[in-house]
């Protein structure tokens, strides 16, 4: 799947603006955020104490997309080093795993080229795999049905590049969702941003790498993760 040009100007056009206006909008958020909290004692006297809730959960939404939007507004050149592709997975399987159980799902990994590394910037490629993660998380908890949950990611050499693939068997898109998926703001979340994928799709871009995307509804999803392999003698 290919991302136009025109999207991703957009996307880097809108990183700036937000990049420069973020900071006096951050800042009444938490001053709101801060009197709410003190009102929760009078909102709970009259019974309205849901009130504070979807204030407070409206305004975290509100930080989340200022937070993304500065993220994908950064320099894009990626501070790289080097780094074995299986220390990512399993890292990325580390920082997932407890969410996962939470949720009912079962995270596996294999990794078939233990031996492969990649230049990334490990800060920026794991915002990417942890992303794609909590999306499978999202899709097998909207498939709403009885299955059991399964995530599977794997690592291994095609070519010149590492590829690491990650499964789910949740609810999958339709050919409209498929098209759209990495154009920012695109999303079909009560609670999403739509920026996830437009931002993880930048980033790899930016390594010199590239996203696929395979789907089926009601079976499930699998991102395809390209980045170019490190050479041995480097
Ligand atoms: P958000 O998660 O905030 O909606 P993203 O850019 O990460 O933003 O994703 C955009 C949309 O792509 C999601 O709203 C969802 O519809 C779809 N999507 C992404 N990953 C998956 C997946 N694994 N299974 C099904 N749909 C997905």
């Amino acid at each position: 799947i290919e991302q136009t040009a025109f999207q991703n100007d957009k996307l880097a056009m809108l990183g700036k603006i937000a990049a420069a206006i973020a900071h006096e909008i951050r800042n009444p958020l938490t001053s709101i955020r801060g009197f709410i909290q003190l009102l929760k004692p009078y909102l709970e006297s009259i019974g309205k104490l849901e009130y504070a809730r979807i204030i407070l959960s409206e305004i975290d939404r509100a930080n989340d997309i200022i937070y993304e939007f500065l993220n994908s507004s950064k320099p894009s050149a990626p501070m790289k080093q080097k780094l074995s592709v299986a220390s990512l997975v399993k890292e990325t399987i580390l920082l997932t795993e407890s969410e996962a159980h939470m949720k009912g799902c079962e995270l596996q990994y294999e990794i078939y080229d233990s031996e492969i590394a990649v230049a990334i910037d490990v800060k920026q490629i794991k915002q990417v795999l942890l992303n794609i993660v909590k999306n499978a998380m999202d899709a097998i908890l909207e498939a709403g049905d009885q299955r059991k949950g399964l995530i599977e990611m794997s690592a291994r050499r095609e070519g010149r590049f590492a590829v690491i693939r990650i499964r789910d068997n949740g609810k999958g898109m339709d050919r409209t969702t498929l098209n759209r998926l990495f154009d920012p703001f695109f999303t079909t979340k009560e609670e999403g941003t739509g920026l996830g994928l437009s931002v993880s799709y930048r980033i790899i871009r930016n390594h010199g790498g590239m996203i696929q995307v395979d789907s089926q509804v009601n079976e499930g999803t699998e991102f395809m993760i390209y980045l170019p392999l490190v050479a041995d003698k480097e």
